[in-house]
């Protein structure tokens, strides 16, 4: 039987050419060894799984290397290569900063560092975690790497770099990694699935590489273990599951509440969740990456049930909710209270939406009252419209029926919106703070009855406008009110 390898050290880059998502480091240390400019120390700093101690040991290997390529790519193959590789060359010493952080540790670096190397043209010393190193053992390495030997090289890696003292970084090149992005962790277990044979749902990858966090060492182990998991198809709903995070479907679903409007899917979902034993905190940020995904959706003007306002909106309650995670009494609740929010937010006008709405409204009332109107009512007209924009205190409206032949012109207030009973229909009594210093003179709504109505007549235009400027007033009060 094979000896089992863990992915991460089974795949891991052999050649610069295999390394993903750091181009431009690669191509400088590339055009270093090209130029014989390499420098006598390196620091590699980013994120865990950022790929930084497997690029020092590239690095290390191609310029060890006896027979590397025309493209400085080591070979693999040589006495040198496959001590590196099989971790037993004595010329890549690595040492971990974390154990190994005292000033003794680095004395006896500074008493072999005068050594020749055995196989290659290098004595390099890599040293993971750097910034663990007390503060007299930097002294220590501070005076080596003033004067080193002209055969020794320091590779420094660390996920912390402000912690490292500037005279040693200021003696070292400094490479800060990139995060990986989801997409090149993805393409890398893709070809490692490819590879193995396994038999893998595509959405699975997408779920790892969500919860690796721009950490392919973190992707690569998700990835073991789920393989390990089974000999069946490995499908999202399994691997969320494994995960313990929440399938892709649960946000499909609250899409779908949101569109119909069904606040009790808030309750249903949760309850789901809970006793599927999901990681509460990891749904949040699915969320957030569901919305965040939405959004650009929106802006690429791609079909989506959510406005650009709503998304944003969704994406300022998720973030705040976030912070205050670590202090809730009870995760499930606060799950509740943002799916509600959510779907809740399908009646919810913003005050943008309804400003745009008033402005295609009074455009659409322009048009078909100026044949019957003088300019100087028109302007009259536009003064109250903008009168009532900017003042949020309404009047005290009683008793509007809306008439049907309204309806036209209303319809751009309410169509993209699904009319909801207590919102849009005529409130019989409808009383709101009358503000005494009202720049409008107050008015009282009359009712306006259909019948009595001559269609075009200036009385019924009149009529009409001053019915539909009281139905925008109470609309944006209570938007107002709402923020
Ligand atoms: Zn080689």
């Amino acid at each position: 039987m094979k000896t089992y390898q863990a992915i991460a050290r089974a795949f891991r880059p052999q050649k610069f050419s295999q390394v993903i998502g750091q181009e431009p480091v690669v191509k400088t240390l590339l055009s270093a060894i090209a130029l014989n400019r390499v420098s006598h120390a390196y620091l590699f700093s980013g994120g865990r799984g950022s790929g930084k101690t497997t690029l020092a040991r590239l690095f290390a290997k191609a310029l060890n290397c006896s027979s590397s390529s025309s493209d400085f790519e080591p070979c693999n193959n040589c006495p040198s290569c496959k001590e590196i590789a099989t971790g037993i060359s004595l010329d890549l010493i690595e040492i971990d900063g974390a154990s190994s952080r005292g000033i003794d540790d680095i004395r006896q670096i500074n008493e072999t560092i005068g050594y020749s190397p055995t196989h290659g043209s290098y004595k390099i010393y890599l040293i993971d975690e750097v910034h663990m190193l007390t503060k007299e053992a930097f002294n220590a390495l501070l005076k080596t790497l003033e004067e080193p030997p002209p055969k020794a090289k320091f590779f420094f890696a660390t996920t912390e770099p402000h912690k490292i003292p500037d005279t040693i970084k200021s003696r070292c090149q400094h490479f800060p990694l990139k995060r990986i992005s989801e997409e090149n962790i993805i393409k890398k277990l893709q070809r490692v699935v490819k590879e193995l044979g396994g038999s893998v749902e595509n959405a699975v990858f997408d779920l790892i590489a969500q919860r690796a966090e721009g950490s392919l060492r973190d992707a690569e182990g998700l990835l073991d273990q789920l393989l390990s998991s089974s000999q069946e198809m490995l499908t999202a709903e399994k691997a969320a599951l494994f995960l313990g995070i929440a399938p892709g479907s649960i946000f499909d679903a609250l899409d779908k509440a949101f569109t119909e409007d069904r606040l009790v899917f808030a309750f249903d979902a949760v309850q789901q969740i809970t006793e599927s034993g999901c990681d509460l905190t990891a749904i949040f940020e699915q969320l957030l990456q569901h919305f965040r995904k939405t959004l650009h959706k929106i802006l690429c003007k791609d079909p989506s049930p959510y406005t650009d306002c709503q998304a944003l909106l969704i994406l300022e309650y998720l973030l705040k909710t976030q912070s205050e995670l670590k202090n809730a009494i009870s995760l499930p609740l606060k799950l509740e209270a943002a799916f509600l929010f959510i779907i809740h937010l399908h009646k919810k006008m913003t005050l943008e939406q309804l400003v745009a709405r008033l402005e295609t409204l009074e455009q659409n009332l322009l048009k078909t009252a100026a044949p019957s109107k003088t300019a100087t009512q028109n302007i009259s007209q536009q003064q109250t419209f903008t009168q009532l924009k900017s003042d949020s205190k309404a009047q005290t409206i009683t008793s509007i029926k809306p008439e049907a032949s309204l309806s036209a012109a209303v319809a751009p207030l309410t169509a993209p919106i699904a009319p909801s009973k207590d919102s849009l229909a005529p409130a019989k009594t409808v009383t709101t703070a009358a503000s005494k210093d009202s720049l409008a003179p107050p008015k009282t709504a009359t009712a306006v009855n259909t019948k009595d109505q001559p269609s075009l007549s200036k009385t019924s235009d009149k009529q009409r406008i001053e019915t539909l400027l009281q139905f925008a007033a109470v609309e944006l009060e209570g938007t107002i009110k709402r923020h």
